[in-house]
């Protein structure tokens, strides 16, 4: 007889949870998701999938289906904030897949889907609290004073993950100074408003400004919906305050108002601006977690995946990718580790290697972002894009949107 499966539990059924369980299940290992909120959550608002998330969720089967309910891109027109294109960021298919922006929930739930027709456990409302490793065995202690005694945990737990709290006690989740307010408009209201002999900025579009940055992609296939977000620099606050933030829907506008609807701003930002529904504003207060010397205990026990692991700025983003990635990576290390002692090992130091990379590309494009009062610090970043863009090229971004867990997974 072999060596029994091990039993695992995924604390958290976000991206990286359920990307787990599924890819564990393709490979024929069970496990048991465990998830604080009800069946029913599912956290509202848009999210852009570059094409190394998409090529995860084809290995699962589900990109064909969330294709047909995001809006497809190949590229991304850098612009300033007058409306002069720096250059084109090539992203899509000639990595193999293209970049879809859609609302979360279609993700959660074809995930979720899929869980139910491999028949994953998730057990909803149930929180996870402490753990003790003992005997050779993880005890995983819930709210609800249940436990569970497994092989392996895995904290897919999020930002404020408390099985980090196991393994880096001083790692917290800590505010950037960035907060970053989505928005929704009609397509028809824009047209309306601009009239149609206007012209239009390319879709998507990223446009970059002394006042900070401004992003318009749509979020359905034939951009019915054209969204968009802003950067803003916020000072700290409590979390009944930035929850009172968010609600404050006109401040919000008027927010956006001081910063984009100025100067040489291109109408249609300031048009969609002011004529968005201010309902649908929604804001994100961006944290980052400190780098983490480890990902895992030293027995490999206790291990942590995606923003529990390596919450990224969002500038790049890469905060969803890489926990997907990270996902699919760990799936194929637990299903050898039997046949390779070392692979978690070789698995995490792979995986921090990859992260580091996305998050210096994320950093680097977060400076480029950033709002300064000095117009020459604005044209020397201009200047920066259109060069970068320029040398180099499309094949530049191979090693970030080209990245394949299975290709990656065989090399270690
Ligand atoms: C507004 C916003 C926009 C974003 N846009 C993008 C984007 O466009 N592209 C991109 O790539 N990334 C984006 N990101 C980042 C991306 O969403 C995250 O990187 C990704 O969700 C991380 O997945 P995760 O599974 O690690 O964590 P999460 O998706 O946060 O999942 C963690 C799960 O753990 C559960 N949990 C937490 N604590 C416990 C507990 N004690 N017990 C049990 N369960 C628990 C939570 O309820 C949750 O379901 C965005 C993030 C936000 C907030």
């Amino acid at each position: 007889m072999g060596t029994p499966p091990p039993e695992i539990a995924i604390i958290g059924s976000g991206l990286s949870g359920l990307a787990l369980a599924l890819h564990l299940s393709a490979k024929g290992i069970s496990s048991t998701v465990y998830e604080y909120r009800p069946s029913s959550y599912s956290q509202g608002g848009e999210i852009a999938l570059s094409p190394n998330a998409v090529r995860v969720l084809d290995h699962l089967g589900i990109c064909t289906e969330l294709a047909k309910q995001g809006f497809n891109s190949d590229t991304v027109t850098l612009l300033n904030r007058s409306g002069v294109e720096l250059g084109v960021l090539k992203q899509g298919s000639l990595f193999g897949y293209p970049s879809l922006r859609l609302n979360r929930v279609f993700v959660r739930e074809a995930l979720l889907k899929e869980c139910e027709r491999r028949g994953v456990k998730i057990v909803f409302e149930k929180e996870f609290v402490r753990l003790a490793e003992h005997d050779g065995k993880v005890k995983v202690v819930f709210k609800d004073g249940e436990d569970v005694s497994v092989d392996l945990v895995i904290g897919a737990d999020g930002l404020r993950s408390r099985v980090r709290e196991f393994i880096d006690p001083t790692a917290k989740a800590t505010y950037i100074g960035t907060m970053i307010l989505y928005g929704n408009i009609p397509a028809e209201i824009l047209d309306a408003k601009m009239g149609n002999n206007k012209e239009r900025l390319p879709m998507p579009s990223m446009l970059f400004g002394k006042e900070g940055s401004f992003t318009i992609w749509p979020r359905d296939p034939d951009a019915r919906e054209v969204g968009f977000f802003a950067d803003l620099l916020l000072p700290d606050r409590s979390r009944e305050e930035w929850e009172q933030t968010g609600e404050d829907k006109e401040a919000l506008r008027e927010m956006l108002e001081k910063c984009y609807c100025q100067g040489a701003w291109p109408e249609q930002v300031q048009t969609m601006i002011r004529s968005a529904p201010a309902e649908e504003f929604r804001i994100w207060p961006v944290n980052m977690v400190p780098r983490l010397t480890s990902w895992s205990s030293p027995s490999k026990k206790i291990i942590l995946i995606g923003d529990a692991a390596h919450a990224i700025t969002p500038s790049g983003g890469q905060g969803g990718a890489t926990a997907f990635e990270d996902a699919e990576t760990l799936a194929y290390a637990i299903s050898k580790c039997t046949e390779d002692a070392k692979l978690l090992e070789k698995w995490e130091t792979h995986r921090k290697t990859r992260v580091q990379e996305a998050i210096d590309f994320n950093n680097l494009s977060a400076k480029v972002r950033k709002a300064s009062k000095y117009t020459a610090v604005q044209w020397t970043r201009e200047w920066f894009i259109w060069s970068v863009l320029k040398i180099k090229g499309a094949e530049g971004y191979r090693w970030l949107y080209g990245y394949d867990a299975v290709k990656e997974m065989a090399k270690l």
